[in-house]
């Protein structure tokens, strides 16, 4: 099961309209160039991907001049203006906060638009597998980026694709992150950037003393930062070796916090 397959099932229910590009016959059977699968019929590279795609490296087959019907509705250009996916084979959502999706989506009745801080809650209930993760933000600008996601098969452990990182998601601990900070007034600006402090010293191995130190010198909002930040060392000292392996995930708390 690739990325391609899953796309074409869970966005347009295995029957993706015409996007303009011809599908042609191949006189021999070629791999696709990006997933290597052999194909006899598809679409020709250079009708899919533009002079100045340079991301060749990461497909299968790079030197190949065909692309198969499934990774073609990868590379269609109304997927670079949104921010974020998640995608089985039978539901598809989202992200799109300037409602820049150039294609009327009401037809398309496994498809629902979410917003940035649906995505936690989707994160912690994911679709059954195969699915896929993937979200950019400004820095990514128009790039392409839903390829490349990888597809998971188990809805506790699984991958997502941030700006083209792959980020592990261990779902259990996302939960538990997402419920310590709840019950620290939510995931804000503030929180996560204390949370962030948190894994740091976990992972610099420095304890609370030192960051005492630092937000002494800085002096600013000294008192209640330091006791948030005391509250959650503590409630995530337990968690400590498993976010430090993790450390990923903050990140995406950074990414969806909802202030
Ligand atoms: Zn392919």
């Amino acid at each position: 099961m690739l990325i391609g397959e899953v796309m074409f099932n869970g966005f347009y229910a295995g029957q993706p309209e015409s996007y303009g590009r011809e599908k042609v016959v191949f006189l021999t059977e070629k791999h696709c160039a990006v997933c290597g699968r052999k194909i006899k019929e598809g679409y020709k590279f250079r009708d899919v991907f533009s002079s100045n795609f340079g991301d060749h490296y990461s497909f299968m087959f790079p030197l190949s001049d065909a692309v198969c019907e499934y990774c073609e509705v990868l590379f269609r250009d109304d997927f670079r203006r949104i921010d974020g996916i998640l995608c089985s084979l039978t539901q598809c959502l989202i992200v799109n906060p300037k409602n820049s999706f150039g294609m009327d989506l009401s037809r398309l009745s496994n498809v629902k638009v979410i917003t940035k801080s649906d995505i936690l809650h989707c994160l912690v209930n994911p679709p059954d597998p195969p699915f896929f993760v993937a979200f950019k933000n400004s820095e990514y600008k128009n790039k392409h980026f839903i390829y490349q996601a990888v597809v998971n098969f188990n809805k506790n452990l699984f991958f997502i694709s941030m700006n083209g990182r792959r980020c592990l998601v261990d779902r259990a601990l996302l939960q538990r992150m997402l419920d310590i900070l709840q019950s620290a007034g939510g995931v804000n600006s503030e929180n996560v950037k204390i949370v962030r402090d948190v894994i740091k010293s976990f992972i610099f191995n420095t304890g609370t003393e030192e960051v005492k130190e630092t937000e002494n010198k800085k002096k600013a909002k000294k008192n209640k930062k330091e006791e948030l930040f005391n509250a959650l060392f503590n409630e995530f000292k337990p968690l400590a070796d498993k976010l430090v392996q993790n450390s990923f995930l903050i990140n995406i708390l950074s990414y969806c916090r909802n202030d």
